[in-house]
């Protein structure tokens, strides 16, 4: 474990936020988690910050961060076609990516490039491209921070649904996960549901590798989503809002050109990207904060932005979009 006093935290959030945590422990290995918790965490509030890809810091933290860095990555079965690895909470996402490229293991290629540590990927469940990262979590561990007990959850006690879990419902802010377990497979297999990733394959002539979807998605994500180390952001800073069928039909009927995709129970999820940007919101600046010219679902930093300046962009949005099409988006991103 390391303890440091007074941390920045601007290294340790993508959208790059100068915030300081009045105590930031480093866990260093999943066997110190218990005397932590016991430790620091017991004593509110206190957070637990993985990679900072999915978290904005609205201001200086008054308690505790722990942010996991131990990682690995261990097969630990291999029946028939499938394999079971065992990854724990501070490997980075895309080294996970890329070691399944390595082995020929199918199953989370289309999630390439997604940044973050592996510890968070079940808390929002995190998709891209066709495919959830909840279709190969076999298990979840961890410890409860109010009992200080061990859990171990199956896939089905997770809960998951899109960009959710139990870890942000009954758990939120109450665990620390140690491991994830992924199931993936040996048989040669693909997602391709999204035309983009079809599109780019064809047109480049790439015979269907993993790391030739992989390459795929990485290229297509450059060109949409602004590049962290250089532009602050959180990726999508708004979640897609799923409406009924009769509200769909409404607006449909005003706007033909739509987007929208089934959800459960006959609803509609929309794209909050093209709502915003209809609401005339892409690639708008104000002060050092906007959305992106390529993408407006994603708020960004263009340099030194202020927490208070991307929460004004963020609340203008969720105004203008509401005035248009009477629709409230929620954040997707946890506001600190
Ligand atoms: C450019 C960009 C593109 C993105 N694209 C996508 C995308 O395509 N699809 C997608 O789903 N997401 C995307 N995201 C969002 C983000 O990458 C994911 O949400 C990712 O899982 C966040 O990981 P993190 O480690 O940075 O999480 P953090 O922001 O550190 O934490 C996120 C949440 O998980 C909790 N948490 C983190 N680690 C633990 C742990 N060990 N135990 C318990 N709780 C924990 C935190 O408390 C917090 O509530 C994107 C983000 C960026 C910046």
């Amino acid at each position: 474990m390391k303890l440091s006093e007074n941390q920045n935290l601007k290294t340790y959030n993508t959208f790059g936020m100068e915030v300081y945590a009045r105590r930031f422990v480093q866990l260093e290995s999943a066997e110190e988690v218990p005397a932590v918790m016991e430790e620091w965490l017991r004593q509110r509030p206190y957070y637990i910050l993985g990679g900072g890809a999915n978290t904005l810091f609205t201001e200086d933290f008054d308690g505790t961060i722990a942010h996991p860095v131990f990682g690995g990555i261990e097969m630990m079965e291999k029946s028939g076609e499938k394999v079971l690895l065992r990854v724990a909470a501070g490997e980075p996402w895309d080294n996970l990516i890329q070691y399944c490229i390595e082995h020929e293991y199918y199953g989370i290629e289309n999630l390439t490039a997604i940044p973050g540590l592996a510890g968070s990927a079940p808390v929002q469940n995190i998709g891209a491209y066709g495919v959830e990262v909840k279709d190969t979590i076999v298990k979840v561990q961890g410890y409860r921070i109010s009992t200080g007990e061990p859990f171990e959850l199956t896939n089905a006690d997770c809960r998951f649904a899109y960009r959710n879990s139990v870890f942000k419902q009954e758990m939120k802010n109450d665990c620390v996960i140690t491991y994830v377990w992924f199931q993936l497979s040996t048989e040669k297999h693909f997602t391709l549901t999204y035309q983009g990733l079809v599109q780019s394959l064809q047109e480049r002539e790439m015979p269907l590798t993993l790391r030739n979807v992989s390459d795929c998605v990485r290229r297509i994500r450059d060109a949409k989503l602004p590049d962290p180390a250089i532009i602050g952001n959180g990726g999508s800073f708004f979640k897609n809002p799923v409406v009924q069928a009769g509200k769909y039909r409404d607006l449909k009927a005003q706007y033909p050109d739509l987007v929208a995709y089934d959800a459960p129970n006959g609803d509609k999820k929309l794209s909050a990207g093209q709502l915003i940007e209809k609401a005339g919101w892409k690639g708008k600046r104000v002060g050092n904060a906007g959305t992106w010219k390529n993408q407006a679902l994603v708020l960004v930093n263009h340099g030194g932005a202020t927490p208070q300046e991307v929460l004004g962009v963020a609340d203008a949005v969720i105004h203008d979009v509401n005035a248009l099409f009477g629709i409230t988006l929620e954040m997707e991103i946890n506001r600190m």
